[in-house]
């Protein structure tokens, strides 16, 4: 391998390899080859970092710049993203081996963020209370939290990155990130950008290798007060738990089952695409898949039949072909998990529609490959519907009215997204109402923005990423009280 290929971390504004000397290989999931490496980092590493992030965050000048001017930076690097966004994607393409043409779409919106928490950075404000004591005037200061540890996962790491980087940095925080050792190169390759753009020493650091080494090194530090995590709800719980110890603030986004619902009122070749990008688009490698295809019992035969001829004709293919549908997953582990699943799903009763299996194209052999499978006849209580895949397997469950969509929709532990299909107007009202997840989707699937607060219910999280409440996960409320009046007033009772 070709020192070329090779990306470093940075911490305190320099360049470094690990402490340990070692390297991780990136393989590049369609040809089944190492194409980079990064450092696999230690202990000694990650307390590097945070240690860096923590003086840059007490001692300045980070912490005693202007709000306006951090939200200057931040819009700096917007446009620098803008600027690179293909070459961002086609490391993130390499990497994890979702399509170019998602991945590119990701990495051109991605400074959107940027641009709106930089607008957003000198608009926090506090406020003077009105208070019922005399002689005391109380105003309120939303400060930032600290140190900001930003753990990502390999499906869009720049995407889920900068749902965590740029409040927080708006918000004046620190951070160090460590990407999913998959797919670290992106966020490596981002740093330079943060160099160019200016950003004073140690406000970012990286720190890359694997979660189980240097995880809890990060999220138990002392010196961090803040854990944002993606990924999936066992390493998520495993998180929070240790966070607990120090009483650490976090963001979870764990992943989900969601329904996507079609009404037989729908326009039913719309909810066929709906049903379709809920699942296929990314492989499934989502966390707002629509792996639950609810569909109501009069159209049921119709909209299976479109599905399943929709999805066969997708077109599996090198991800970065403009023509080309469906990649192949990210990992070989997460190859393995899904051919389990459809093995699981056999088992227990589910009829398999389409695909189930590896596809048999030579073309593709040395790619990590599954094809795009549907299972019918799912009851809500099979592991298939009731467990993330985080593959391209469509489960489709029948329902009889509202009121059955509703029931099944809900038994879940799980509340991220779903979708309704539906040309009611009430319907699609009373659906939003009663499904207890954190967005709902009418007529529409996988539909995110800047502006768009996104999280889960119940197992599926805690915290909102992007829009204005964002921000909120991000500071601490400090009151101020100024005494007015001449003397201090009896120190034994409460004032
Ligand atoms: P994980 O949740 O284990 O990984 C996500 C991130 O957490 C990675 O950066 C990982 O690092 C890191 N990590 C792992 N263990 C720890 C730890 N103890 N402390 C701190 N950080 C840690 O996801 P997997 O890659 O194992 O995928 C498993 C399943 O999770 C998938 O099949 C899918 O169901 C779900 N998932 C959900 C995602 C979502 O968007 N909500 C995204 C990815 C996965 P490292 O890679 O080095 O282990």
């Amino acid at each position: 391998m070709s020192e070329q290929t090779r990306f470093q971390n940075v911490v305190n504004g320099t360049k470094c390899d690990s402490t340990t000397g070692r390297w991780l290989a990136s393989t590049n999931p369609f040809t089944g080859k190492t194409w980079a490496e990064v450092p696999h980092c230690g202990v000694e590493d990650a307390n590097a970092a945070v240690e860096a992030a923590h003086r840059a965050f007490i001692r300045g000048p980070w912490s005693t710049m202007s709000a306006t001017g951090r939200g200057k930076l931040l819009r700096r690097l917007g446009d620098l993203i803008a600027r690179d966004a293909e070459k961002l994607a086609a490391i993130e393409t390499r990497d994890n081996g979702k399509l170019f043409a998602e991945m590119s779409g990701q990495c051109r919106y991605i400074p959107e963020w940027f641009y709106y928490f930089g607008g957003l950075a000198d608009k926090i404000e506090g406020g003077v209370l009105p208070m019922d004591k005399p002689d005391l005037f109380s105003y309120t200061k939303r400060e930032p939290l600290g140190v900001v540890v930003a753990i990502t996962p390999w499906n869009s790491p720049l995407l889920l990155l900068t749902w965590k980087l740029a409040p927080a940095l708006a918000a004046g925080n620190t951070i160090v990130i460590k990407p999913s050792e998959y797919t670290s190169c992106s966020t490596l390759a981002l740093m330079e950008l943060v160099n160019e753009a200016g950003f004073p020493e140690g406000v970012i650091n990286t720190v890359t290798g694997f979660g189980h080494e240097i995880g809890p090194a990060l999220t138990e530090h002392p010196m961090v007060a803040k854990i944002a995590f993606t990924g999936g709800d066992a390493t998520g719980a495993a998180i929070y738990a240790g966070a607990a110890k120090g009483l650490k603030h976090v963001t979870l986004e764990l992943g989900g089952k969601s329904p996507n619902i079609i009404f037989a009122d729908a326009n039913i070749d719309d909810a066929v695409k709906g049903a379709i990008s809920g699942i296929f688009a990314a492989s499934g490698q989502t966390c707002i898949a629509g792996s639950r295809l609810l569909v109501q019992r009069s159209v049921y035969d119709e909209i299976s039949a479109k599905v399943v001829n929709f999805a066969r004709a997708a077109r599996l293919g090198d991800p970065m072909d403009a023509n080309t549908q469906v990649g192949p997953v990210t990992t070989l582990p997460q190859r393995d998990k899904i051919l389990n699943y459809m093995a699981i799903a056999r088992e227990e009763g589910a009829r398999c529609l389409l695909g189930g299996g590896t596809p048999q194209d030579p073309a593709l052999e040395a790619g990590w490959f599954v094809q795009p499978t549907i299972f019918g006849d799912v009851s809500n209580d099979m592991r298939i519907a009731r467990e993330e895949v985080f593959g391209p397997i469509l489960s489709i469950i029948p329902f009889e009215d509202e009121e059955h969509a509703i029931e099944i929709a809900n038994d879940t532990i799980y509340g991220l997204a779903s979708g309704v299909w539906t040309s009611n107007i009430r319907r699609a009202f009373t659906m939003a109402d009663r499904i207890r997840a954190g967005t709902v989707w009418v007529n529409t699937y996988r539909a995110v923005s800047f502006m768009a607060p996104f999280g889960g219910y119940k197992m599926s999280g805690i915290g909102r990423e992007s829009g204005q409440y964002a921000i909120d996960e991000y500071l601490q409320t400090k009151c101020v009280w100024i005494n007015l009046a001449e003397g201090v007033a009896n120190p034994f009772v409460l004032r």
